[in-house]
């Protein structure tokens, strides 16, 4: 009777693979992360999580109205399959709504949430959670978050749920935290904690007022928190997506500061693996990595083979139009190969999980 269980789980697996739909999705994306960025692990890293995708493509980043993106029109492609204009959020530049990969997978029943090292009412998160034409009011777009009954929401940002009186705008912003706690979330304000008490139950861990402390000053890491989300949304049986982000990456480009940098890069490799563990293990869970756009117009300047000291030389502090990698594993990987607008990598994610 076991052998039949067995042989009958593994051609419902062989069938899922076929018809190249996954169950569930994990997309990571590394905020600023092109493809010199990608280079620096492959020839500084042996155990980089990079050469583990079979399908490896490119994506081209310029939103509707600039040919340098920023992560509020690169993310809304990723999120909705849509090009905005720079600064919006899942907001088409009529202004009509964009549905995100979020949305359609409440739909259908799944599990959805973020990890983020940023506040999760940042550019890219927000994308994916909520709706607006100004990602800079993270207060308004945090707001959102509570209706919408997602699954795991971890990052920083706590200050935005927080009751605050907008003498500016002449708004009043309610306490979202007993908000939360009424409808039932479990809200962590500490990564101890969190991590200690391994909660099962939808949650919010808010784990800093603004974004979370960089990769060199944590003691914990993006793949301990992927962990603490995965143990949430796996217990759905419809399956979930989640989003994870490496947000810091473009802070430190920004600023061309290479230590930083490759923390954020290794913080992030340790991620990539995380899914990819997963996802071998469960044989129906596709994961996508890819990036927003390129910053810092990086290049690998020197360095030997014989170590891993590498030398960068940057040619902006802001973003490029430079093109990004997207590597793909599991059911539906092989749609995500080849050279791509970074909307029509949103687009493949709404079909497989719609089938339109
Ligand atoms: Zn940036």
């Amino acid at each position: 009777m076991n052998k039949l269980l067995t042989l009958l789980l593994l051609f419902i697996v062989t069938l899922a693979g076929q018809n190249g739909k996954p169950k569930n999705i994990i997309i990571l994306i590394g905020d600023g992360m092109g493809l010199s960025q990608v280079s620096s692990s492959l020839v500084s890293d042996s155990s980089n999580a990079f050469q583990k995708f079979p399908t490896v493509g490119l994506s081209v980043t310029c939103s509707a109205d600039k040919l340098i993106t920023d992560s509020a029109a690169g993310a809304t492609a990723l999120a909705t399959g849509h090009k905005t204009n720079n600064k919006w959020i899942s907001v088409a530049p009529d202004g009509t709504i964009l549905k995100t990969v979020f949305e359609y997978a409440k739909d259908k029943g799944k599990a959805a949430g973020v990890v983020v090292t940023s506040t999760v009412s940042n550019a890219t998160p927000a994308c994916f959670l909520g709706h607006g034409t100004d990602r800079k009011k993270e207060r308004e777009l945090a707001a959102q978050y509570p209706d919408d009954n997602w699954d795991v929401i971890i990052g920083g940002g706590l200050k935005y749920f927080k009751p605050f009186n907008d003498t500016v705008n002449k708004k009043m912003f309610t306490d979202k935290i007993s908000k939360l706690h009424n409808s039932g979330y479990t809200v962590f304000t500490s990564a101890d904690s969190l991590l200690r008490l391994q909660p099962k139950n939808k949650f919010y861990a808010l784990l800093a007022e603004d974004g979370l402390p960089g990769a060199l000053s944590r003691n914990y890491t993006l793949a301990d928190l992927t962990n603490a989300a995965l143990r949430t949304v796996t217990r759905n049986k419809k399956g979930f997506i989640l989003m994870i982000e490496g947000s810091q990456i473009d802070w430190a480009l920004h600023d061309n500061k290479s230590r930083e940098f490759e923390a954020e890069m290794k913080d992030f490799n340790l991620a990539i693996h995380t899914a990819l563990d997963f996802a071998r293990k469960d044989g129906n869970t596709l994961v996508l990595v890819t990036a927003d756009h390129e910053t810092g117009g990086l290049a690998i300047a020197g360095g030997k083979t014989d170590t891993t000291a590498l030398s960068y030389a940057y040619t902006t502090k802001g973003h490029t139009a430079s093109a990004v990698g997207v590597f793909a594993f599991g059911p539906g990987a092989e749609k995500f190969g080849g050279i791509q607008h970074i909307s029509g990598i949103g687009k493949k994610l709404i079909k497989l999980l719609t089938n339109k």
